[in-house]
């Protein structure tokens, strides 16, 4: 069998309900499958329990069904991958490519998240400790679909970063390159929040012999007044009642033509047309938009 030609995915983190961002990014990465006839998976990043909001994931289920999207296959939870994650924290920790760090907070404190490498050579063991990937001193480079080129110098703007944490929780940044090449995603399409994660993401992947999917960023719809960034912005959760008005203030967000008629269609009908007319070309090329000059 012949591997399909485009495998994405959308990946929410259940510590919270989706907001107007996430149905933007969502919105990109289903239109972006279906408008070539490729498979759209969904996978749930609940690696962090303490951060997780009880009943989120029910409700993120809810909200996408709620506005017409239909995903491919059974959902996967990261939650139940935990052996696939320790299989490959224990093999880069015994190839030496990985080491054990038992600093402290404190002790990390003024160096800007860049780890100064204080435990590199220490050989402490794996038990009670975080466990880092050494990072080549190297810039690493792609070419987004939206953002362009986009390099960054892993020893320098990086540093040594945690696969692991101290407490037994895998990392983001593991957990995402491994379960996107288990599902076999092809192309990743996700919020530009993400785009300094990726460089770590493709050394990853070189690594461990994965192949480099497809990058494309949208950009990260940021506060009101356009000043606080992302990350600590939500506007409102989404409501079933706002389905259609939403998705086409989101699809206008990615600069996708809309039409009138599309006013009393159900989210059903719009997704349907907007896979139809759906242009990757059109997305603005910035890595922001403020929520309120949003049309
Ligand atoms: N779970 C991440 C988030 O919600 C997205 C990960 C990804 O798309 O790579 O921000
Ligand atoms: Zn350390």
């Amino acid at each position: 069998m012949t591997a399909p030609s485009y495998i994405g995915r959308f990946a929410p983190t259940p510590s919270g309900h989706l907001h107007f961002g996430s149905l933007v990014a969502a919105l990109a990465s289903y239109l972006d499958a279906r408008a070539v006839g490729g498979r759209w998976l969904l996978r749930m990043e609940d690696l962090d329990p303490p951060r997780e909001m009880p009943g989120a994931q029910a409700a993120i289920l809810h909200a996408l069904e709620q506005y017409g999207f239909e995903w491919d296959g059974e959902l996967v939870r990261q939650s139940d991958r935990h052996a696939a994650y320790a299989e490959v924290v224990d093999r880069l920790f015994s190839l030496g490519l990985a080491y054990a760090c038992t600093c402290s907070r404190k002790q990390l404190e003024g160096y800007n998240g860049i780890y100064p490498g204080l435990c590199r050579n220490a050989g402490h063991s794996m038990d009670n400790a975080a466990i880092r990937l050494r990072v080549p001193e190297l810039t690493y480079a792609f070419e987004d679909r939206v953002q362009g080129e986009y390099r960054q110098h892993l020893g320098r703007e990086v540093g040594d970063f945690v696969i692991r944490r101290r407490d037994g929780l895998y990392a983001y940044q593991l957990a995402v390159v491994l379960d996107d090449a288990w599902q076999g995603v092809t192309d990743i399409v996700r919020g530009a929040d993400l785009l300094d994660s990726t460089a770590r993401q493709l050394y990853l992947q070189e690594l461990l012999g994965l192949s480099q999917p497809r990058y494309l960023h949208v950009p990260l719809i940021v506060q009101p007044d356009g000043h606080k960034l992302g990350k600590s912005y939500r506007s409102p959760p989404l409501t079933p009642d706002q389905a259609t008005p939403l998705l086409l203030r989101a699809l206008r967000t990615l600069g996708q033509v809309t039409d009138d008629c599309l006013n009393d269609a159900t989210p059903r009908e719009v997704l349907d047309w907007a896979i139809t007319h759906w242009d990757a070309n059109l997305i603005p090329r910035t890595l922001t938009l403020a929520e309120a000059q949003l049309r």
